[in-house]
């Protein structure tokens, strides 16, 4: 039953390509997105269809480094690769690139991007002192808004950014929904299967499409949950992945994780757990946009209190048995702040922790597996 779901939404992705040339073909807009801290809201509100952008894939790596240095963070390089050969047709869909002011890398990539098609970069503050920050930040806010409505010609009124609203906390639930799924001990879905899932209906241009097909896979997990039908056994080392955003294509950890006998129950990232927030619809819209965005846990922040904060909370509610950070190469901020989560984990959690630098290559497969198994052995 779960392959046979699994199968529908890979089908319903591929259709989902033809659903995006739809809506374009008639007129409408595609925004395209690289990072958590911008309001999709605001596409939607005006009509437009929201593109998660982030580099996955290593294939177009090797065309970005003949213009960025090779030591740059993989993210940002595959997805500068993917925009310059022209590879992901979500790029291509993009009529305007949304962007962040997040990490040095990928502020000054932005700057080489804004060549190949129009950047907006959101001037995001680097911390979360509401005080000083939050007015500039809604500020940031409102003239997106203004560069979308100019761009679509349609007004992002009072009552589509409510709506928008309400239609991504939906999908925002749902896709939480899902993710506490995996409480259950043992867990019916693998790791990997949930990075598939969450991966491929973020594309979706339907977002009550992907909302529905992730609450029919919910239902089959309770199902699972209830005839005890899981691939795990009781005793099978519950992970928690944290560190940098990842997908398909830059799932080896997962991967090699799993193949060592272990079930990730838990994505404490920004393409996982971080993205389960609530925007809260009795505040003015903007401003409720503004508050909860720029709350978001990322490392680009300092301090970053709330990334322990959201730890601490998955940790206990989801049996973890270890904890595995990954940071890929040359991202200063989770490099430097692995020293805070490895002393949390292993102080306050009295949790095995595990550091991980890696890239988006294949080259140091066996290396991780040696590392990760010995690992799991300390479980
Ligand atoms: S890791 Fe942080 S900066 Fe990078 S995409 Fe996620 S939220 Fe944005
Ligand atoms: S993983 Fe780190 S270096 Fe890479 S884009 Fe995100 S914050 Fe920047």
């Amino acid at each position: 039953m779960k392959q046979q779901l699994l199968k529908k939404l890979q089908q319903n992705a591929e259709l989902n390509i033809n659903d995006i040339e739809e809506h374009k073909r008639k007129g409408n807009h595609a925004i395209g997105f690289y990072c958590l801290y911008a309001p999709t809201e605001l596409a939607v509100a005006a009509g437009a269809i929201p593109l998660p952008l982030c580099g996955t894939r290593h294939d177009p790596i090797e065309v970005a480094e003949e213009t960025l240095p090779r030591n740059l963070c993989p993210l940002i390089k595959s997805s500068y690769g993917f925009a310059v050969s022209d590879t992901c047709p979500f790029f291509r869909f993009s009529d305007i690139i949304v962007a962040d002011t997040t990490c040095d890398g990928k502020k000054k990539m932005f700057e080489l991007m804004s060549d190949i098609k129009p950047v907006h970069v959101l001037q995001l503050p680097q911390q979360q002192n509401f005080d000083l920050f939050l007015e500039p930040w809604k500020n940031e806010i409102l003239n997106l808004k203004t560069v979308i409505e100019d761009m679509t010609g349609n007004q992002i009124t009072r009552e589509k950014i409510t709506s928008a609203i309400e239609l991504l906390n939906r999908e925002r639930k749902a896709k939480k929904r899902l993710m506490d799924i995996t409480k259950a001990t043992p867990s019916p879905l693998t790791g990997m299967e949930l990075v598939e899932i969450l991966f491929k209906t973020g594309f979706f241009a339907d977002k009550q499409k992907g909302i529905d097909l992730i609450d029919e896979i919910i239902d089959v997990c309770n199902t699972l949950i209830k005839n005890g039908d899981t691939p795990y056994k009781i005793d099978t080392p519950r992970i928690l992945l944290t560190g940098v955003p990842i997908g398909l294509g830059s799932d080896k950890v997962v991967k090699i994780i799993e193949e060592s006998g272990a079930n990730v129950v838990a994505f404490e990232n920004c393409s996982g757990y971080k993205q389960t927030f609530q925007i809260d619809e009795t505040k003015e819209p903007f401003l409720a946009l503004a508050e909860q965005y720029l709350s978001i846990p990322c490392s680009v922040m300092s301090p970053n209190q709330g990334r322990i904060d959201l730890l601490d909370e998955m940790i206990s509610q989801f049996s973890i048995d270890g904890v595995v950070d990954l940071t890929w190469q040359a991202c200063h901020t989770y490099n430097i702040e692995a020293v805070q989560v490895q002393k949390f984990v292993n102080d306050n959690c009295k949790l095995p922790y595990l550091h991980i630098e890696t890239d988006y290559s294949e080259s140091d497969t066996e290396q991780l597996r040696v590392r990760i198994e010995a690992f799991l052995e300390m479980i």
